[in-house]
């Protein structure tokens, strides 16, 4: 069933660090960089404004809150019920509007098929045991004519070598076993799932990351984390 699609040990690393979410200093400090990046790919993209968006896999609530501020409806998923709490703890310091729900993407794909005019999947697909399936339930919640957009690490020397040896290992900038090099997925995987599912890829673009100096910026070389934008055929 649908519950399967989730790795309990994954979550669990999330959860350790909900308190600390919203720390620009603390573990999630590369998702708090590389947010302006991602809301601009998707706002360049898509108008946030008055429509339907889902945030699958929404953590604390970076980009969930960042698109609400963009004037866009947003609920956000995750399966960390203590990230649910601490993005709608949020919400009362922030004073922006998002639905929090703790469900998986299959469940919601099944009560809510065609309800939303974007989907965002940022840094998760590759802490999940069937991307394809997650991929597969985005495609359905999404109306004709709606917009997907996709964020992961590729599974290249590179990437092992920035995202796990530097990231969790030199800098400490991630807690150690954050990412699992098995998981990551090349573009020509993420390619296969959404033409499985039904949806015309659009796009790919690197997201670069510069630790030290906190600089995020998008360019074309996928080799470690990219960005990708699918269309749903009216
Ligand atoms: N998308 C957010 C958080 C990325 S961290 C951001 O980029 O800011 C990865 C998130 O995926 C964590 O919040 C974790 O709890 C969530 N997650 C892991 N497996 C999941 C699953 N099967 N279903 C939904 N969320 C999941």
């Amino acid at each position: 069933m649908n519950a399967v699609n989730v790795d309990p040990a994954e979550v669990a690393k999330f959860s350790q660090l909900a308190a600390r979410w919203w720390d620009p200093q603390g573990e999630s400090r590369p998702l708090h960089d590389l947010n302006p990046e991602r809301l601009a790919y998707v706002r360049e993209r898509c108008a946030l404004k008055g429509v339907r968006v889902l945030d699958v896999g929404c953590g604390g609530g970076l980009l969930s809150e960042a698109m609400a501020g963009e004037g866009a409806l947003v609920v956000g998923i995750d399966m960390s019920q203590d990230l649910v709490d601490v993005a709608r703890l949020h919400l009362l310091e922030s004073g922006r509007q998002v639905d929090y729900r703790c469900l998986p993407v299959e469940s919601l794909a099944e009560a809510e098929p065609g309800g939303f005019d974007a989907v965002t999947c940022m840094e998760m697909l590759e802490h999940v045991p069937d991307p394809g399936s997650v991929i597969a339930a985005c495609a359905r919640l999404l109306k004709p004519g709606g917009r997907l957009f996709l964020s992961t690490l590729n599974r290249t020397p590179k990437s092992f070598a920035l995202a796990i040896v530097g990231a969790e290992y030199l800098a400490r900038l991630l807690p150690r076993g954050t990412h699992e090099y098995r998981r990551f997925i090349r573009p020509s995987e993420l390619s296969h799932a959404l033409r499985d599912a039904g949806l015309d890829l659009m796009d790919v673009s690197g997201l670069h990351y510069n630790p030290l100096t906190r600089r995020a910026w998008r360019g074309n070389s996928p080799a470690v984390n990219y960005l990708a934008y699918a269309v749903k055929p009216r």
